[in-house]
């Protein structure tokens, strides 16, 4: 199943999606300039020290790269939206067959399709610090996910926005090859795999995508600018005002609810033109920010269940019964 990110079997390895980190600290943090923050707050553990991240930028701004960093790093799950559809794809599941000719033509699903399938996976992972990369895309899907969050009393906490020039998103996209069960990315111009063709990890063969030919891409950038951009002004009217939470006792009239805990968003920009410039801001807003956040240590069995996907399957197992992950539509 290829919506998992796995990390490689060796810590040490700087390559595929889970790469190393090796970038020196170039920058100053001009992320902080673009910083909104309410000012408020008497928030509880549950709303602020939980992870709870879209990473949001264009295709090929390196957000796949960047969220495997993390999930590498840290104790967080990530989850691809696109990972996910080209899993179903290859499983020629209902969502699947839906989407294969969408994904192909580089348009985008409708958002209900896309909230489903995102909403049986969060719906595993209440107090657990996690990832969203390529979702949401359209205001629609902002809109959705942040119901369904709010219902369940975990709003986001971080929206990060990739800032990487167009110019240079679009050399980056010819030369790149990926590693479809694990999402591994290879660029050869700057992150060539050691034996050309081949997965470093698995050995197994690497594969173009698609969607990924100049006329293709021009497509899916456009779409960012018409449908995902308008995202960004969403978020960031979001992040200037606290939301009150729920508190729900268990023998609670609904005239006595309070919202006694205020919740608040950030959301950064980040720019840069690598992910190596951008990784060392992002890891030092994460730590900044989510001064809780453990360093994942490197035992097996830890390494093992870092994915989203994973941990879902993880619970199911002790909990006997397993939801129908391929059937997540
Ligand atoms: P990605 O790997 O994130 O570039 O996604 C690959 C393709 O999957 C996109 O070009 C869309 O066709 C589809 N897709 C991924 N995420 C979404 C989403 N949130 N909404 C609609 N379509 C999506």
């Amino acid at each position: 199943m290829y919506a998992l990110r796995r990390p490689p079997a060796t810590p040490a390895t700087t390559r595929g999606r889970a790469i190393g980190y090796s970038a020196a600290a170039r920058r100053a943090l001009p992320f902080f300039l673009n910083t909104f923050r309410a000012s408020s707050t008497s928030e509880t553990e549950e709303t602020t020290n939980v992870l709870r991240m879209v990473m949001f930028g264009k295709p090929g701004a390196g957000k796949g790269t960047l969220s495997a960093r993390l999930v590498k790093k840290y104790e967080i799950l990530s989850l691809s939206t696109g990972d996910l559809l080209r899993q179903h794809i290859q499983e020629r599941t209902e969502v699947g067959r839906e989407a294969e000719e969408i994904v192909a033509q580089g348009k985008l699903l409708p958002d209900d399709v896309m909230l489903k399938i995102v909403a049986s996976k969060l719906d595993h992972l209440r107090n657990k610090h996690w990832i969203l990369d390529g979702f949401p895309r359209t205001v629609g899907q902002g809109e959705l996910l942040d119901a369904h969050l709010k219902k369940q009393g975990t709003p986001l906490s971080l929206v990060v926005n990739l800032d990487v020039p167009d110019d240079v998103i679009l050399g980056r996209i010819s030369d790149r090859w990926v590693h479809p069960p694990s999402g591994r990315v290879y660029n050869l111009s700057y992150n060539p795999p050691k034996v050309d063709g081949f997965d470093d990890e698995t050995g197994e063969p690497l594969i173009k995508r698609p969607d990924d030919n100049p006329e293709i891409f021009a497509r899916r950038l456009n779409q960012f600018y018409a449908s995902t951009s308008p995202l960004l002004e969403y978020y960031s009217k979001a992040a200037q005002k606290p939301t009150r939470l729920p508190r729900l006792t268990p023998h609670q009239h609904p005239h006595q609810l309070a919202f006694p805990f205020a919740h608040t968003m950030l959301l950064k920009t980040l720019s840069g033109k690598t992910s190596d410039e951008i990784w060392v801001q992002l890891d030092a807003l994460v730590r900044s920010a989510f001064p809780g956040l453990k360093e994942r240590s490197p035992s097996l069995e830890t390494r093992r269940r870092h994915s989203l996907s994973d941990a879902v399957v993880a619970q199911a197992g002790n909990l006997a019964q397993a939801p129908p992950l391929q059937g997540d539509s």
